[in-house]
């Protein structure tokens, strides 16, 4: 891809915002001033350790009084326009980063930052260009490049919330990264998998190398199979359309991804989330998909990450139109999830909206 040029500002109460456009020859002038009277943020984020799981829970009260689905001429995440200062003080962007005004995490607790992945409030990211696609994939690469090196990040979390229905509370295409100060719980697991994988085989295989290779074998919850990519819903999938997406070749996070998966990601990327959108027809009164898109890296300065596998998990709280899989008391209560849609159908489902 063609290079990409950083322009690193500061907004009005001293969080940074940073521009991200792709060098094609036009020089762009992100220079624009925060006009607004901003107070200082006042974040009280604490981790609590709860002893009878034995994990974090991160309690961040200022977060009640946060923006709740402004309408688009209200929207924090569109260009400034005269008369109307946003988050991004320029009058046009390609992608803004910015921290979070209202952070789940902040200081020794991590850092939370906001990906705006277009100017455009009602675009999506399935609606991309692969260019564009392309440049997001390298603002994920670069943050985590960033948030990693601050000394309280073990773990960095990128990830986009899709539609009113998982409880976005702007309808901006957009996403967020959660630096984590301590390995997450879902992480853990898998780590603690792996090793008793590599345990099991002697120390010969490597549990996600295992899986994706079987998944290609049996071939009936393939969903996608590209050169450098393998899509496919897992054997035990969680939740009613949900997809996994690994590089052909094992890297432990974004920074590793080699430049053929890396060109090839947008095709996939954009084609599978174009599928999501068309799982339930095309019915104009129902919402799009609603999805979660989730990176899954290996955590930093630990010396499992060699054996763990960067992945995106992509699914849909949808089961049909109309119809959301709650978390209830079997999931909420006991961590047993209960899915109505079999692997098999819904990877079979993912395969017939394919684009001709
Ligand atoms: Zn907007």
């Amino acid at each position: 891809m063609s290079p990409v040029r950083k322009t690193a500002t500061k907004l009005a109460d001293g969080r940074e915002l940073i521009y991200y456009d792709l060098h094609d020859g036009v020089a762009v002038l992100r220079d624009a001033t925060d006009p607004r009277p901003l107070p200082p943020t006042t974040t009280v984020t604490e981790v609590r350790h709860d002893p009878l799981l034995g994990d974090d829970v991160v309690i961040a009260s200022h977060r009640q009084t946060r923006t709740f689905l402004p309408p688009a001429e209200a929207c924090p995440l569109c260009p400034s326009s005269p008369g109307r200062p946003t988050e991004i003080p320029a009058s046009d962007y390609e992608v803004a980063v910015f921290e979070n005004r209202f952070p789940s995490l902040a200081g020794p607790a991590g850092r939370c930052e906001v990906v705006c992945f277009t100017p455009d409030h009602h675009a999506s990211f399935a609606g991309l260009t692969d260019a564009r696609a392309a440049l997001v994939l390298a603002v994920w690469t670069d943050r985590t490049a960033e948030l990693a090196a601050l000394p309280s990040v073990r773990q960095v979390f990128c990830f986009e919330n899709r539609g009113e229905e998982i409880g976005v509370t702007l309808g901006h295409p957009h996403g967020q990264i959660y630096a984590y100060p301590f390995v997450t719980p879902r992480t853990e697991r898998m780590l603690a998998s792996a090793a008793a994988h590599a345990a099991r085989t002697n120390g010969r295989g490597n549990l996600f190398d295992d899986i994706v290779a079987a998944e290609r074998e049996d071939g009936r919850r393939i969903v996608l199979a590209s050169d450098h990519w393998t899509a496919f819903v897992p054997y035990a999938a969680h939740w009613p359309y949900e997809v996994h997406l690994y590089p052909r070749r094992r890297v432990p996070d974004l920074l590793a991804l080699d430049d053929a998966a890396r060109t090839e990601f947008p095709q996939v990327y954009l084609e599978l989330l174009r599928r999501f959108d068309r799982i339930f027809g095309d019915e104009p009164s129902l919402p799009p998909t609603p999805y979660v898109s989730a990176w899954h890296q290996a955590p930093f300065q630990d010396p499992r990450r060699s054996e763990f596998a960067l992945h995106l998990e992509l699914f849909t709280v949808r089961r049909a139109p109309g119809k959301l899989k709650f978390l209830a008391g079997s999931e909420s209560g006991m961590n047993v999830f209960i899915n109505d849609v079999p692997p098999e159908a819904a990877a079979e489902r993912l395969r017939e909206v394919a684009s001709q």
